[in-house]
């Protein structure tokens, strides 16, 4: 389908995505045109352009954040010791976690310590 200066058309979608990537400078002039007679005609898609401008502005406008000089290396830091941690600690209180919702009823009030002390003496 083409419009009367012989330019196909493009979908809403497709125009939703074109005004995105028009503020990012990513556009041909090709593509500008199309995305220009598409907004020149269909009200929902220009409100959306209209609010993804407004958006974008406001991002702009926002100050860049400023990260600690340090940031890299307590990150690296953390997450070495993240991998010392042994995994089957965790899985196992989990799984202990989980015993106790299921065998939990209303009725019957949790008594890990005593629980405990009958397994052990069994
Ligand atoms: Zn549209």
């Amino acid at each position: 389908m083409t419009d009367s200066d012989g330019i196909p058309t493009i979908t809403c979608l497709q125009a939703q995505e074109n005004a995105l990537a028009l503020l990012g400078g990513e556009l041909s002039d090709f593509e500008e045109r199309q995305l220009h007679i598409h907004l020149a005609n269909c009200d929902s898609c220009r409100e959306q352009a209209r609010q993804d401008i407004m958006v974008f502005h406001m991002l702009a406008a926002c100050p860049a954040p400023v990260v600690a000089p340090d940031f890299n290396e307590k990150l690296f830091q953390r997450l070495a010791e993240e991998d010392e941690q042994t995994p089957i600690v965790n899985e196992a209180e989990i799984i202990s976690e989980r015993i106790d919702i299921t065998a939990s009823s209303p009725r019957s009030k949790r008594r890990p310590s005593s629980s405990f002390q009958q397994r052990t003496q069994e």
